[in-house]
């Protein structure tokens, strides 16, 4: 890892804490899951009903690319798209 990518993922963890923290101190709903790439505890916004929110996420431990299905109740992570 260069010194140059380094400070900035630590920066993009460190903003996505904060996000996070404060997206749960609104109240709104939050799960947990284990990152495909890297096995470390990634939080998440979830739906708070019946929707699916689906996307392409950035690692915020090792940069790496995952995709994740999140519901109310559940966390879906995988390296690839998910059949
Ligand atoms: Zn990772």
């Amino acid at each position: 890892m260069s010194a140059q990518t380094k400070p900035s993922l630590e920066r993009m963890r460190l903003e996505h804490e904060a996000w996070i923290a404060n997206w749960k101190a609104s109240g709104r709903n939050a799960r947990g899951y284990s990152a495909p790439c890297c096995h470390r505890r990634i939080e998440t916004a979830a739906p708070s009903n019946g929707e699916t929110w689906d996307s392409f996420v950035t690692c915020p431990h090792c940069g790496s690319l995952h995709f994740k299905f999140v519901t109310a109740k559940s966390v879906r992570a995988r390296i690839g798209v998910i059949k």
